[in-house]
């Protein structure tokens, strides 16, 4: 079994923000992520509001400048999926495919990952249509018509950028005005391609081989009408990751963990950092401050164990 006193979870902006703090501390340290750099932050076409970046820096860009700086500091990265997490004793032992690893501390930083509408249809659609993320599948609706759901940023951000390919965006949204920054309702409202649909949630997504429409009740009047459109992007906010500490910490309806400003849990050596925590800002500013303050945290939590 592999010896770390730390493993870092999730190789998005909050792990990676942990993983500089611990390399630069000399902690000895592992980061496993089970995919791409960058977390939810690398599938973003471009982050605008991040300090640094006059003019803003496309999300995979900055995830790889992220995994980059980590690993010029000496930080260890694993390309594994963590299946499991034990606690033994005062350790915790992380299981993946590869050797388990023990470590004294881990810092839970696996993030959100979508809500799904839970509608007919849209399962039998998934990845054929109907999609949760506009940068990895906007390009194959160039003169399409789509369907934007939800209301807050990333979905107004993200019909914003599906302007670039499509014809045609509608965005549906329960309520009558948009949860989004002003700034980006601003230029959504200016943006001739895309349309409202006010009062509205999607009661099914409609095709046979391929989507063809959404049909969508209003929210007032209980009113069904079929929308044609070629894809559905759905943006109804997010889950935690958080299924494996699930025996470990307890955590709200959507999955999210409580913790301290220390990130500490609960647990002694377990730390949450990022968006799988319950906080106010889910934001790649905001997970990077949690991954850093995780992971000085550690080290003091390291040096008192030690006493
Ligand atoms: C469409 C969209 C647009 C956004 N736009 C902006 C923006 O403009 N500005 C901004 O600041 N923020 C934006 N955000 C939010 C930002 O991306 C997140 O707040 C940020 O990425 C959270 O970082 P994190 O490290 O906590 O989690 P995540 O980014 O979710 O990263 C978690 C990582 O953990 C990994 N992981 C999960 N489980 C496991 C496991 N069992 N084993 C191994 N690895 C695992 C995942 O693969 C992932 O890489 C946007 C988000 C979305 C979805």
């Amino acid at each position: 079994m592999l010896e770390k006193e730390l493993v870092i979870i999730g190789g998005g902006p909050a792990g990676y923000a942990a993983g500089l703090y611990a390399a630069r501390a000399d902690i000895n340290a592992v980061l496993i992520e089970r995919g791409m750099p960058g977390g939810q932050a690398a599938s973003t076409e471009w982050i605008e509001n991040y300090p640094g970046f006059p003019g803003g820096i496309g999300g995979l860009d900055l995830a790889l400048k992220m995994d980059e700086q980590a690993r010029s500091f000496g930080l260890e990265i694993m390309n594994a999926d963590v299946e499991k997490l034990e606690r033994q004793g005062d350790e915790f032992i992380v299981y993946t495919a590869q050797e388990p690893v023990k470590a004294k501390a881990v810092i839970l930083a696996t993030g959100a990952k979508p809500q799904f509408l839970g509608v007919e249809g849209e399962s039998k659609f998934h990845g054929r249509g109907v999609s949760y993320c506009a940068t990895c599948d906007g390009a194959f609706f160039r003169d399409k018509t789509v369907a934007v759901v939800g209301g807050g940023d990333a979905a107004v951000e993200e019909a914003i950028f599906l302007t670039k390919f499509a014809r045609k965006v509608y965005i549906i949204h329960r309520r009558g005005e948009l949860r989004a920054t002003k700034l980006i309702q601003k230029r959504a409202m200016a943006n001739e391609k895309i349309e409202f649909l006010w009062f509205s949630v999607v009661d099914r997504v409609l095709g046979e081989d391929k989507v063809e429409a959404v049909r969508i009740k209003d929210v007032r009047t209980e009113a069904m009408q079929d929308v044609p459109v070629d894809g559905v992007f759905v943006y109804v906010g997010t889950r935690a990751n958080s299924d494996l500490v699930q025996d470990l910490v307890e955590t709200d309806a959507r999955g999210y963990i409580a913790a301290n400003d220390k990130m500490e849990t609960g647990v002694p050596g377990l730390y949450v950092a990022g968006d799988i925590r319950q906080k106010p800002l889910r934001q790649v500013v905001t997970a990077v401050a949690d991954g850093a303050v995780a992971a000085m945290e550690v080290e003091k939590y390291l040096a008192s164990r030690e006493e």
